[in-house]
Formats: C-alpha cells, sequence, structure tokens
C-alpha cells in the first residue's frame, strides 16, 4: 500500500513530465518544420502566380497601347491614301474621283481589318454619299467621337497657324455600339496644300478619316495567339469564371470602364505547386516516418535510461545486506506519506533497536553478525506481511513506517508486540553451530490528522525507543508528552552531572582533592563483603556511588550511571570514584579489599589501565586489595583489547571479579581467557534460593565451577540466613548483602576487631 502511495506513484510522475518536456518539443519542432516547407512552397508558389498575373497584365496594357499607336498610324497612313485620291470640288472629274476613293475605301476597310472608315468634313458631317446604313451608323457614334474629333481639328488648325503640313492625328480607345473599340481620326492633307516646289500651296475644305476597330474580335485573337492569353475574351462586367482572371480596360480619354478582358492566366507557381504535390506529400509521409521512428527510438531509450536511473536509485537506497530500503529512502517515503496521505488517517513510526546484537558480533563473528540481521530482517518482514515499510536505517537498527486509518491504530500495537515476541525467539546462526539470544527494544510514535511533522515523529519514536530500552529492553514503548518530561529531566541531570565533575575536576587540579574535608555531592558509599565461615569477618567492601542531589535528594547509581556513560562522563566519574574509594579505604578499611565497579565503556576508554595504575600510585593504595568489578559485557566488546587491559591489570597484583554472573553470557570460556579471580553471583539468583529450586542449582554449579576454576564467588543480595547458610553450604567464599549490611557511607563506616556485620550504622540507599 505504501508502495502505492508514495514512491511508485512520484516516480512515474516524474517520468511522465520528463518526457513531455522530451518529446513535445520534439514533436512540435517536427510538425512545425513541416508546416513550414508546405507553407514556403505554397507561398512561392503564390508569388511566383502573382508576378506571372502581373506580367500578363502589363503585357495587356502594352499590347493595348500598341493596338491604339498601330489604329493610329494605319488610318494615318490611309488619310494620305485619300489625300491623293479625293477630287478637288472644283474639278470636272469630281464624281468619278470620288467614287474612287469609295472604293480605295472599302478595299483598305478590309485590307486593315477596320470596322469601319468614315471621311468627314471640319464641321464632322459624313462626306460618303450613298450608303444610309453607313450614315445611320455615324449618326449614332457621332456623339461618342466629338471629343477625339474636335482633339484633331484643334490639332489639325494648330499645325496650319505653325505652318506644318503633317497631319493632326489622335487614337483612343472607346465605347462603341457597347463594344470596347480603339478609334483614329487623322486629318486628311492633300497633295495640293503641300505646295508645289515654288508655287503656293491650294486651300482646300479640310477632310478628316475616322476609324475604328473593335477590340474583342480579331484582336483578342491575337493577344491569344501571341501573348499565350488563354482562351481571351471580352465582357462587359467582371464575370470571370474559376480560375480566369479580369482585366478592366479603361478608355483612355476619360478613364472610363469600357469593358472587361477575361482569360485563363498561366500560372507557373500553380502549375509547380500541383506537379509538387506528390512529391511533397510523399517528403511528408517519409519525413513523418523518420520522425515518428526518431520519437519511438528516443522513447525506448528515455526509458532504458529511466529503468537503469531507477535501478541505480534504488540501489543507492537500499541497504546492502537485508535489500530493505535504507535510511534516506525511509525518510523519503516518510515525508511522501505526509504529503500523500489523507489528514484523517494515522502514520504509525517504529524504530526498533537490536538487544545484544553487539555481544553476538564480537562473540560469534560478524559474518554470524550479519546473519542474525538478515534473520532478524526476514521475521519482521513475516510479522509485516506486506503491511508498511520496514527499512534498515544502520546497524542493528530498523524502523517501521505504517501509514493506517485512525481505527486501525490499536491493531497495529499488535504488530509491535508481535515484533518484539518473534525477535525474542533463539536465532540459530552459523548453520546451527551456535545459538544467540537477543531481543528488541520498539520505541513507537505516531502521528494523527498530520500533527506534527516527520522529523518530530522521528524524534518521538527514537525517544520512546530510548525509554524502551531504559525500561529494560526487550519490549515496545509508545511515545507520550510524558516520556518527554523523562527526557527533559534526563537532560538536566547529565548537566547537573557535568557541572558536578566539572567541580571535582577543579579541586582535583588544585590538590583539594587529598584533603580529607573534601566534599563532593557524589559521594561514593560501601556496602561490606564478608566471609562466609562461623564469625563472617569483614574481607572487604563494594565501593558504590550516590549522588546527594540538591534537587531530588540522594540518587541511587541506577538514576545517573546510565546518562553518564551515555555521554562519556562515565570516565571522569569513575576515576573519581575509584580515586575516593582508594583514599576512603586506606583511611577507613586497613589491608582489606575495596571492590569497585567498572562499567564497560570506562574500560574501553583510551589509557583506563593506565590511569587506575597513577590512581593507586596517587593514592599509595596497595593494588593486591583493589578489586575490580566487570561484567561480561565490558569483555565481548573488544575482547582482544579487554584481554590485554586485564592483563596489564592483573599483572599489577589488581584483582578482577566477574559482576553479575549468570545473567548475561555466563560463558565458561570468558571466565578462563580473561583471567577472572572471582565471581559474583547475581543476587537474582540468591533471590530464588527461598523460592524456586532452579535458583539452588544454579549457584551451586556456579559455585562449583569457581572452585574448580579455583575462583572466589562472592554471592550478592543475601537477605535471610536461609540464604545464608544455603551458600555456605554450597560452598559460597563470600556473601554479601543486607543481612550483613546496608551500603553505608564512608563516615558511618566502622570495621571493628570483631567484624560485626552489624558495624554499618546507618543506611544509604533503600
Ligand atoms: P551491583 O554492582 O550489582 O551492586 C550491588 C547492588 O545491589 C547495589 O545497588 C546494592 O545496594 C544492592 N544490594 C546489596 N545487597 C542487597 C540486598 O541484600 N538486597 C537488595 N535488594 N539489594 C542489595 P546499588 O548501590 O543501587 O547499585 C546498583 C548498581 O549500580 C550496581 O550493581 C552497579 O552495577 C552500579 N554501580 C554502583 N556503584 C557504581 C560505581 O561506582 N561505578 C559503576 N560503574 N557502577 C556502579
Ligand atoms: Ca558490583
Ligand atoms: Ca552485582
Amino acid at each position: 500500500m505504501l508502495e502505492h502511495l508514495t514512491g511508485a506513484r512520484t516516480n512515474s510522475f516524474f517520468r511522465r513530465r520528463n518526457s513531455r518536456l522530451i518529446f513535445v518539443p520534439i514533436v512540435t519542432i517536427g510538425i512545425a518544420a513541416t508546416l513550414l516547407a508546405v507553407l514556403a512552397t505554397i507561398w512561392a508558389g503564390a508569388e511566383s502566380d502573382v508576378a506571372a498575373l502581373e506580367r500578363q497584365k502589363a503585357l495587356v496594357t502594352a499590347k493595348l497601347a500598341d493596338q491604339v499607336n498601330q489604329m493610329a498610324r494605319d488610318v494615318a497612313m490611309v488619310a494620305a491614301g485619300y489625300a491623293s485620291l479625293l477630287p478637288d470640288n472644283t474639278s470636272d472629274g469630281a464624281r468619278a474621283d470620288r467614287r474612287e476613293a469609295q472604293v480605295f475605301g472599302e478595299t483598305v476597310t478590309e485590307v486593315f481589318d477596320f470596322e469601319q472608315l468614315l471621311l468627314v468634313d471640319d464641321d464632322g458631317e459624313l462626306l460618303s454619299d450613298g450608303d444610309p446604313a453607313i450614315a445611320r451608323r455615324y449618326q449614332w457614334v457621332r456623339p461618342l467621337l466629338a471629343n477625339l474629333f474636335s482633339k484633331v481639328r484643334d490639332g489639325r488648325y494648330q499645325a496650319a497657324i505653325r505652318g506644318e503640313l503633317s497631319p493632326s492625328i489622335s487614337a483612343e480607345m472607346l465605347r462603341l455600339e457597347g463594344r470596347a473599340s480603339i478609334v483614329a481620326i487623322s486629318s486628311v492633307i492633300f497633295d495640293g496644300e503641300r505646295g508645289e516646289p515654288g508655287g503656293m500651296p491650294t486651300p482646300r475644305a479640310p477632310h478628316y478619316l475616322i476609324g475604328f476597330r473593335f477590340l474583342d474580335g480579331t484582336i483578342l485573337d491575337d493577344l491569344s495567339r501571341e501573348m499565350g492569353l488563354k482562351g481571351a475574351r471580352y465582357a462587359r462586367t467582371t464575370d470571370a469564371e474559376d480560375g480566369e482572371v479580369a482585366f478592366q480596360v479603361e478608355a483612355s480619354a476619360n478613364g472610363d470602364p469600357i469593358g472587361v478582358i477575361i482569360w485563363s492566366p498561366d500560372l507557373p507557381g500553380s502549375k509547380v505547386i500541383e506537379r509538387l504535390t506528390p512529391y511533397l506529400c510523399a517528403a511528408i509521409a517519409v519525413i513523418g516516418g523518420l520522425f515518428l521512428l526518431l520519437v519511438l527510438r528516443l522513447n525506448r531509450s528515455w526509458k532504458e535510461l529511466h529503468r537503469s536511473e531507477q535501478h541505480a536509485r534504488e540501489l543507492a537506497l537500499q541497504d546492502v545486506l537485508t535489500h530493505l530500503p535504507n535510511r534516506d529512502l525511509f525518510s523519503r517515503r516518510l515525508k511522501e506519506c505526509f504529503t500523500s496521505t489523507l489528514s484523517d488517517a494515522s502514520i504509525v513510526v517504529g524504530f526498533i533497536d537490536l538487544d545484544r546484537f553487539k555481544a553476538v558480533n564480537d562473540s560469534f563473528g560478524h559474518a554470524a553478525g550479519d546473519e542474525l540481521i538478515i534473520k532478524a530482517a526476514e521475521r519482521m518482514n513475516e510479522v509485516l506481511d506486506g503491511r508498511g515499510t520496514l527499512a534498515r536505517l544502520g546497524g542493528d537498527e530498523f524502523a517501521i513506517l505504517l501509514p493506517v486509518r485512525r481505527h486501525e491504530l490499536a491493531a497495529q500495537i499488535g504488530i509491535f508486540e508481535a515484533i518484539v515476541s518473534a525477535i525474542d525467539r533463539p536465532f540459530a546462526l552459523r548453520q546451527g553451530e551456535v545459538t544467540a539470544h537477543i531481543g528488541c527494544s520498539i520505541g513507537i510514535a505516531f502521528s494523527t490528522h498530520h500533527d506534527c511533522l516527520p522529523e518530530e515523529l522521528l524524534r518521538r519514536a527514537d525517544v520512546a525507543v530510548y525509554q524502551a530500552k531504559a525500561k529494560g529492553r526487550g519490549r515496545h514503548v509508545v511515545y507520550d508528552a510524558e516520556i518527554e518530561t523523562g527526557q527533559r529531566e534526563r537532560e538536566r541531570l547529565i548537566e547537573e552531572l557535568r557541572t558536578e565533575l566539572s567541580q571535582i575536576e577543579a579541586a582535583s587540579l588544585s590538590g583539594r582533592m587529598a584533603d580529607a574535608l573534601y566534599h563532593s555531592a557524589l559521594e561514593v558509599h560501601f556496602q561490606t563483603i564478608h566471609r562466609a565461615g562461623e564469625e563472617h569477618h569483614v574481607t572487604g567492601a563494594e565501593a558504590l556511588v550516590r549522588w546527594r542531589h540538591p534537587r531530588l535528594g540522594l540518587l541511587s547509581p541506577d538514576k545517573f550511571i546510565p546518562l553518564a556513560e551515555s555521554t562519556g562522563l562515565i570516565a571522569p566519574l569513575g576515576d573519581y570514584i575509584l580515586e575516593q574509594a582508594c583514599r576512603i579505604g586506606l583511611t577507613k578499611l586497613q589491608d582489606k579489599m575495596i571492590a569497585v565497579n567498572i562499567s564497560p565503556m570506562q574500560l574501553r576508554h583510551e589509557g583506563f589501565a593506565d590511569r587506575v595504575l597513577t590512581t593507586l600510585q596517587r593514592t599509595g593504595f596497595p593494588s593486591s586489595c583493589l578489586e575490580l568489578e566487570l561484567t561480561e559485557t565490558a569483555l565481548v566488546d573488544n575482547p582482544q583489547q579487554a584481554k590485554e587491559i586485564l592483563g596489564r591489570l592483573r599483572n599489577a597484583g589488581i584483582k578482577i571479579a566477574l559482576d553479575d554472573f549468570g545473567t548475561g553470557y555466563s560463558s565458561l570460556s570468558h571466565l578462563i581467557h580473561f583471567g577472572i579471580d572471582r565471581i559474583k553471583i547475581d543476587r537474582s539468583f540468591v533471590r530464588l534460593l527461598d523460592t524456586q529450586s532452579n535458583g539452588a542449582a544454579i549457584a551451586a554449579a556456579v559455585t562449583s565451577l569457581a572452585r574448580n576454576l579455583g575462583m572466589e564467588t562472592t554471592a550478592e543480595g543475601v537477605e535471610t540466613q536461609g540464604q545464608r547458610d544455603f551458600l555456605i553450604a554450597i560452598g559460597c567464599t563470600d556473601l554479601q548483602g543486607y543481612l550483613f549490611s546496608r551500603p553505608v557511607a564512608a563516615d558511618d563506616l566502622m570495621i571493628g576487631d570483631s567484624d560485626c556485620p552489624q558495624h554499618a550504622l546507618r543506611s544509604s540507599a533503600s
């Protein structure tokens, strides 16, 4: 469920986003490039079409102007012909000549392809007689020609005034009889008017020749033929059909529209496009295909890249030994869980700390330690059965993340109970060669309605696991704010202890420690140890530290030794206790044994043996009267180092006692390997003597073992005479317990001649 909620979803989200980042631009570029190519082709085609069209229109304009000029030339030429033919009105053969001129006119009309040729006088009256149809026709067109005619007539008079004898000619386009026409008018210059050489010119009545041609007929045919204007036709209005263009013809004189020339233009651009289209389509298809291929390829390599990246990332986020998520992945998932779970959901975090793992690692080797970690992870996974995430945070620390509904919270606590039981079962390691008994401490914290940040949740789980360990391990503790109060109190105590120790250090440096009057809040009390004979005389005393705390009263070592151990303060504290024990021992326990407890951390602290030996030197306490009490834990953490240190100390005459024997490894090999002088039978066995027979059996076994190894035994916590008698009976050498004396302050320690058990007057701890 968590997988679904967290990692997978964000990963696929990022993948989709990244692939979109790559593919969208590629596809866009592809489409844009294709579109651009198509548009460019169409644009180029259209542009060349426009240019072609413009060219054709310019050609039409030029051709029309040509036609107008040609018409002017033609009419002028014919007018010159007329001049030689037309009779002088005065001559006799005038009538015959006029007929001749008429025949000439008909001939040239046909030859020059005029629509009509008309000879008029200075008033614009028609001179040709006879044909009434022509006269009628002239009557129709005469008003339309008026302007042109007066222009030519004016021209003729101007020329005459200037003495020039060239004809006055003018031509233009007009709409005649509803059709576009070119009209030319030329004055006729008679031969006589040019004058004979040496003679005076003979003035004649002015004549003018009018000629016109329709534009639509042969002229358009010529245009079609000569200029390639396909299907050129004339129309009054713009009624071009699809694929045709219309060209407005305007009257040259007044700019009035006189008609439209329509033709199917030759459009090279369109032709090119038309021809190119199949190739273009094929090219687009090929490019599109290539693009698709490219995109598919890219997509595939993208996926492969993503897979390998994912794999690398998974490896980086995985614990190598157990293949569980590591610390990084765990905190990432926790954060994701916070952002993705509904606010009515709860997030449960459990910190699991394996108890006594280090001892297994040290005793059975690292391979066995690794095996144990893997097996423990397997057992936890079995319990989880797919619920939540199990991560290895490092070393022997694991964590569980469970997103749950609120009402399921109680059930989730059951999971942690099951984990505690699962880890409590023995582990067979090295193919059954050895068996490890560990256990685990679990701290549980949960957040409902996202009431705290992920970091805070982790901190709370950490506080709870600390609490679980402090409560004696092998259990789970659910965080609640009161633990915090305890935690704060612990932190405060640590600070106070630190202050206390720095004061001690200052006293030590100034030499005040040796002063009999020197007093610290950290007091060393003593509990006497008695010979197991009839007299029970005192053989020594165990130094037990107490803290006369101004606020909390007299604190027993359980309240502050663990704090000193976890903060490193145990080294200066231990040194101080040893020194005090020696000083007090010198004055109060002449020649008797002083037993001083040494915590495992203290032993591991650098220069421990040197400091013990210097303390002995400084105080003058005989080394043969000093016994150091160690637990097995102190030995297994770094056996080689422990052996060396103990060897040095024993060589100096110091005795070594193994404290709390029977509760830890109770290993025979430890007794032999490290050279132990004394075994202290733990008081938990002594307590069982009265009630359970196996307590008696263990005590008897340990005593006999010690005797066989030539060691002494001290039974701790002897409270009843029954216990005392039994312990004496099984051969225990020394006894210690409330039956003889409680631990007392140094001032109250009195060892009389009789070594009576009632020496200790006041008890210092309950
Ligand atoms: P331990 O070394 O096993 O010390 C014996 C403990 O048993 C003492 O508790 C003592 O008061 C208690 N005891 C003695 N006789 C009886 C009895 O008849 N009945 C009962 N119920 N208890 C008895 P204390 O002084 O509270 O010390 C507790 C532990 O604190 C010690 O256990 C030792 O592990 C540690 N400790 C005490 N002083 C020092 C010290 O100076 N340095 C270090 N490193 N640890 C110390
Ligand atoms: Ca002890
Ligand atoms: Ca003990």
